[in-house]
């Protein structure tokens, strides 16, 4: 067993965290503030060829492995969460059904330019009525004279604003009495459908989190990814990855609540001492490093796991879990141990605490990860 990350994880965890501290940290006070997506930043990540890190160079990707990509999402999540969900969905929800499941034109037509950043990746899962139970899909897609024809809507989505196209769930009929759920690749600007993005969220604001309507829009046959009735698959396989990416996203969180709170433990005095001096004060740092040292490994291994071609549901689920709870308990943590000061904005923790609750949620709530898990042990 070898813990060390390869020459090439090792330059893209170098690159990655000089690009976070110095290209995404600094505004990412303000940008919360404001609740503006920054599109600058992931530019000049497609020009670091990072936008499709995981993916083959013949789509115009990095040619990367699933733990480069992790780490790529914790650096970015430790200078603003925002940043890391977006390039987390862009990579994990956008491109990686179209990798997995798109026959080889649709990879070249659609793939490519979320690799260039030419587009930014998003997935239309969740509706109103169907999110932790995805199968219960109400949007349908019906064919007629070579098209389908989309009715329904979607909720939450991740990026869709700044997407070129996007991939969706719809219900394309009933096999053995069953709604038969499919996924359809439908470009943005096509007639009938439209982004709306307004939710007042609890944090991550400077992500793009959409609403989509879809009013008998028409997309060719041929916009239909992998098989005829392969969607609910398709979405749980894409989910199993996309866990690793929220895991990662918080890691990240969890660690830039870590140093935020180790240094004003140091630098902050209360009974002629500073805070970094009481017992107390030291246990709960020590309890956020452990915890995270443990949370990292757990992503990367899943992440390992996805690498070498092995089953890594039940791993995914767990990192995805134990990430995405320790990641709140230490924005928790880290916000007490700021005092007065870590409910006011400027100290940044309060944003992390925001940003963190999110990691609970998105892909699978924790109560669905323990459900996966209960289901993988054998339950
Ligand atoms: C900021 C943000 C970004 C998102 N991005 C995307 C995106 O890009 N694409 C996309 O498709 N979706 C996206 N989502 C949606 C997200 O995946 C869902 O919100 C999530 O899966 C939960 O679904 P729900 O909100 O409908 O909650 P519900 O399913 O209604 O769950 C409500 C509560 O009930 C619990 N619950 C549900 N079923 C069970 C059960 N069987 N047993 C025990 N407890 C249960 C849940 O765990 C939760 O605590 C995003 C959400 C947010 C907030």
């Amino acid at each position: 067993m070898n813990y060390a990350l390869t020459d090439e994880q090792a330059m893209i965890q170098k690159m990655m965290k000089e690009f976070a501290d110095e290209e995404v940290a600094p505004g990412a006070e303000q940008r919360d503030k404001e609740k503006r997506f920054p599109l600058e930043i992931f530019q000049k990540l497609a020009k670091l060829g990072i936008m499709g890190l995981p993916f083959p160079e013949e789509y115009g990707g990095g040619g990367a492995d699933t733990i480069s990509f992790a780490i790529a999402v914790e650096e970015l999540s430790r200078a603003c969460g925002s940043a890391g969900i977006t390039y987390s969905a862009h990579v994990s929800l956008g491109g990686a059904p179209l990798y997995l499941f798109g026959t080889e034109e649709q990879k070249h037509k659609y793939l490519v330019p979320i690799c260039t950043g030419e587009s930014m990746g998003a997935f239309g899962l969740t509706e109103p009525n169907a999110g932790s139970d995805a199968g219960g899909t109400q949007t349908t897609a019906t064919e007629q004279d070579g098209q389908w024809v989309i009715n329904g809507s979607k909720c939450y989505i991740t990026n869709a604003s700044y997407a070129k196209h996007l991939a969706l769930t719809a219900v394309t009929g009933k096999s053995d009495g069953k709604k038969e759920i499919s996924a359809i690749i439908v470009p943005t600007d096509v007639e009938g459908f439209k982004v709306i993005d307004n939710y007042e969220k609890m944090g991550l604001h400077s992500s793009n989190t959409t609403e989509l309507i879809l009013d008998g829009v028409k997309v060719p046959e041929e916009n239909l990814l992998g098989k005829r009735g392969d969607g609910f698959k398709q979405f749980l396989i894409t989910l199993d990855g996309g866990r690793i990416g929220i895991g990662a996203m918080a890691v990240g969180i969890a660690q830039a609540a870590y140093d935020k709170a180790l240094a004003y433990s140091k630098e902050r005095k209360q009974f002629g001492s500073s805070l970094s001096k009481f017992q107390a004060i030291q246990f709960k740092l020590a309890d956020m490093a452990m915890k995270i040292e443990l949370a990292r490994n757990m992503v990367y291994k899943a992440g390992w796991l996805k690498d070498q071609g092995k089953k890594f549901s039940k791993e995914a689920a767990m990192a995805k879990l134990y990430a995405s709870e320790i990641c709140m308990q230490i924005c928790s943590e880290a916000v007490q141990i700021h005092g007065g000061y870590g409910y006011m904005r400027d100290y940044h923790v309060e944003r992390y605490f925001r940003d963190a609750k999110l990691t609970e949620i998105g892909e699978g709530t924790s109560e669905i990860q323990r459900m996966v898990i209960a289901r993988e042990i054998g339950c």
